[in-house]
């Protein structure tokens, strides 16, 4: 059951594993003659080669997944409720085996990717009560003799396609909430770390899970193409960049399908004259730079009101030298590498941009990184960022933050209501009159106060506004549940001799 974590563990002696498709309960090797090269981001080295599904292979899944779905919808909510605690324990007692894969493929620190599997854990958690979640309404005597009641029943097959930022909690977002309502789920996971996915997939066996419940088929284009066709598949969960969103989402519609897609982002932290600027010195640090930048509620623009600007560059600068850059798997380590080396290059060229379009390079990342064959950045801050340059446009996606400043709290708004991004955002201030204002007015799905990483607790939604979701229901959650459920409602009436009758009319309630 530990096969994959032991198999990529052993690797650092420098062996490279097949990384395989799991279809219908079991581990199944592609045979497209197409893979990927999966990377040790931290080494530089090659460590997996990930299959490639093709067409026909999607649809063996999906046909997998079919095939399991009567039976699966059948199962009791009182047996799913015993089958999703015995996930969670699992889950949570391969939390650490869990991590270190995330880490030796995406290469977060270690303590980072507990963090991630506690998070997705909380869904599977919520998921626990799916009885409760599922429970309609009765109207009894809604008429003369009439009861009328609303039933949600599952789609039947659904897909996920998942962004390789979170390789263990976005697909717990999707699969966990879809499979509890009774769907089959195939899972696309990034093909840049794709273990845990597998990994996942050998727990939820042991679990006793039946066979075909849960698919996952690796892949590029190839194999998202064949899932946003496919006829069997009801509807697609997507997590990853804007333009791709916008692909799946105005693809999988055209083939209709239920579509939510959560795109990028550019997270703004507004920070105000009279906030603690300690505290949101230490905030900006940790949500600017944790896991590397590469996560979609990353701080990546600061915006300073007023006074706040300097005091708030000299604080973080001063923390700056501090962060320790490294290995994930030291536990020394703060931050790790970037994912690949593309990736790294690429953020690293937003430096030199900055610096062009006439931004301060406060501190530059390129300076501080480890030596050695690792995808290593170190920690970037800009200063005198304005609107219109491409490091405040783009979603750098990297430990690159920059700074703009602003007069006052009405133009920092502007600026984050303009922006066609609008995942979270954060107000550091000590006014509760300004903060519950500032709730009031700023277009964007996900707000902090003094909070500077507002992902919603899994009984909440998490989702974004304007370019960072296509499709109206947020993801996990009481909106998790809607998605991957359609509503029925049932008129019944029982006979009653005494009130049978022929009538051609409308009919009435009264
Ligand atoms: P990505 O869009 O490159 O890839 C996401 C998925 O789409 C992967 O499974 C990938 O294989 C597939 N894909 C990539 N290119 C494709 C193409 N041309 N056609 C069809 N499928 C394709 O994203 P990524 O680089 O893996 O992840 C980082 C991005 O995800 C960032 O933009 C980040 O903000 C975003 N993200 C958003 C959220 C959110 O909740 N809004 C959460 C995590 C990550």
């Amino acid at each position: 059951m530990t096969e994959v974590a032991d198999q990529l563990t052993e690797e650092r002696s420098g062996e490279v594993t097949r990384i395989s498709h799991w279809i219908d309960g079991e581990r199944v090797e592609g045979t497209s003659g197409r893979n990927g090269p999966v990377y040790n981001p931290a080494l530089g080295v090659q460590t997996g080669e990930v299959d490639f599904a093709s067409v026909e292979e999607v649809d063996a899944a999906v046909q997998a997944a079919k095939r399991a779905s009567e039976s699966w919808r059948s199962f009791s909510l009182s047996r799913r409720t015993e089958l999703f605690f015995r996930i969670r324990e699992l889950v949570h007692d391969h939390a650490e085996d869990i991590a270190r894969l995330l880490t030796l493929e995406h290469g977060k620190v270690l303590s980072d990717a507990k963090g991630e599997v506690a998070r997705g854990l909380e869904v599977i958690e919520f998921c626990c009560g799916i009885p409760e979640l599922l429970k309609g309404g009765y109207s009894e005597q809604a008429s003369t003799g009439i009861d009328v009641y609303s039933i949600r029943q599952p789609l039947g097959v659904v897909a996920g396609i998942t962004p390789f930022n979170f390789p263990a909690m976005v697909p717990m977002w999707m699969w966990a909430p879809a499979i509890a309502c009774g769907n089959t789920f195939v899972l696309k996971p990034s093909e840049k770390d794709p273990s845990a996915s597998v990994y996942t997939a050998e727990l939820l066996k042991e679990a006793g899970l039946p066979d075909g419940v849960f698919n996952v088929v690796h892949g590029d284009k190839v194999a998202v193409d064949a899932v946003l066709q496919h006829p069997e598949i009801a509807a697609v969960s997507f997590v990853g960049s804007t333009p791709i969103a916008r692909y799946v989402y105005e693809t999988a519609t055209a083939h209709g399908k239920r579509v939510q897609a959560l795109g990028g982002a550019k997270n703004h932290m507004i920070v105000l004259p009279d906030a603690d600027i300690d505290m949101a010195a230490d905030a900006a640090v940790s949500a600017g730079y944790g896991s590397a930048g590469e996560r979609c509620m990353a701080v990546s623009m600061l915006v300073a009101v007023g006074h706040a600007g300097d005091d708030l560059v000299a604080a973080i600068q001063e923390r700056l030298p501090r962060v320790k850059v490294g290995d994930g798997m030291n536990p020394d380590s703060e931050m790790g590498p970037l994912v690949t080396r593309e990736h790294r290059d690429k953020v690293a060229s937003y430096i030199e941009r900055g610096r062009e379009e006439g931004a301060k390079v406060v501190t530059d990342g390129r300076e501080s990184a480890p030596d050695g064959g690792g995808f290593f950045l170190g920690v970037t801050l800009l200063d005198e960022v304005t609107p219109e340059m491409d490091v405040y446009k783009d979603e750098i996606f990297g430990p690159v933050l920059g700074i703009t400043r602003v007069e006052t709290y009405e133009e920092a708004v502007r600026l984050v209501n303009e922006n066609p991004y609008g995942n979270g955002v954060a107000l550091f201030t000590r006014d509760g009159g300004v903060a519950r204002q500032f709730q009031f007015d700023v277009k964007a799905g996900m707000v902090g106060v003094n909070v500077p990483i507002p992902v919603p607790v899994a009984y909440y939604s998490f989702g974004g506004w304007k370019s960072s979701l296509f499709g109206d229901l947020h993801i996990y959650g009481p909106e998790g549940i809607q998605f991957y459920t359609r509503g029925k409602v049932v008129t019944s009436r029982w006979p009653d001799p005494a009130t049978s009758k022929v009538d051609l009319g409308f009919p009435q309630t009264r």
